[in-house]
């Protein structure tokens, strides 16, 4: 089952045309089978149907998935909206939400986060929702309450399997990659935060995000309750993305 795998999801921002797409996507789906490795992608939405076409020869190996959704219904008057219905429909099995640059962008708040978890797990679709401090809620010893702050959307909501990706902001597209030491405090932190939000039985798969290419990759994935990653930059290059999921 993938709650016993090592996720590695790329996401590939607001990055990438047809063309180009097209060798990278070309290095995906040529990726070896890895038991141990659950991987995905996250191209923009005008792409994901190439991006299932092209990874198809796959097969169910690698996971589409939707950077963003809607928090609105279904269908209706919400020009630009796409609904999570919309995105099961097109192939993707998981989506993000509550990136910080939505936050720091559109001015998500939590509400609207949790709006987009129940539409994402009323589609049947899994839902990878992404947390993380500022520099300065760090400086301030302030991660951990910011951090539970964001967990807490999770509460009573209707699914078994938690995913989540710890993404400290400072550490997001800087090169600045957390510690191993802040990770594992981190990582164990939401864990234990998780299971009192949602029991003992659920699934949780914690990933790491921020800055991580294939030199660091391997240390990120040997700390306690890492369990996959979420790479933005080097997702964009066929070799790195290939050399993290080796890592993993
Ligand atoms: C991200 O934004 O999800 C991310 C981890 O970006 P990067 O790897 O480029 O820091």
């Amino acid at each position: 089952s993938v709650w016993q795998q090592k996720w590695v999801v790329g996401n590939w921002k607001m990055n990438g045309r047809t063309e180009s797409n097209r060798a990278l996507l070309g290095d995906i789906a040529a990726l070896p089978a890895a038991e141990r490795v659950c991987i995905g992608i996250a191209p923009p939405l005008p792409y994901l149907a190439q991006a299932r076409a092209a990874t198809a020869q796959a097969g169910n190996r690698i996971h589409l998935a939707a950077q963003e959704v809607s928090r609105f219904a279904d269908n209706g008057a919400y020009t630009g909206e796409v609904s999570a219905h919309m995105l099961a429909d097109a192939g993707a099995d998981l989506v993000l939400v509550g990136h910080s640059e939505r936050s720091l962008y559109f001015a998500e708040t939590h509400a609207e986060r949790r709006q987009k978890l129940e539409n994402v797990l009323a589609a049947g679709l899994q839902p990878l929702l992404c947390v993380g401090e500022t520099l300065a809620q760090r400086e301030a010893g302030q991660e951990q309450n910011t951090v539970a702050a964001q967990l807490d959307v999770l509460a009573n909501l209707n699914s078994r399997h938690i995913a989540v990706a710890y993404e400290p902001v400072w550490a997001i597209g800087t090169g600045k990659v957390a510690t191993t030491a802040q990770i594992a405090q981190m990582h164990e932190f939401i864990y234990r935060h998780i299971l009192s939000l949602c029991g003992s039985d659920v699934n949780i798969r914690i990933l790491y995000g921020g800055s991580v290419n294939e030199q660091n990759a391997a240390d990120i994935f040997s700390v306690a309750h890492v369990d996959g990653a979420l790479v933005g930059g080097a997702s964009l290059k066929g070799g790195s993305f290939a050399a993290i999921i080796r890592a993993a």
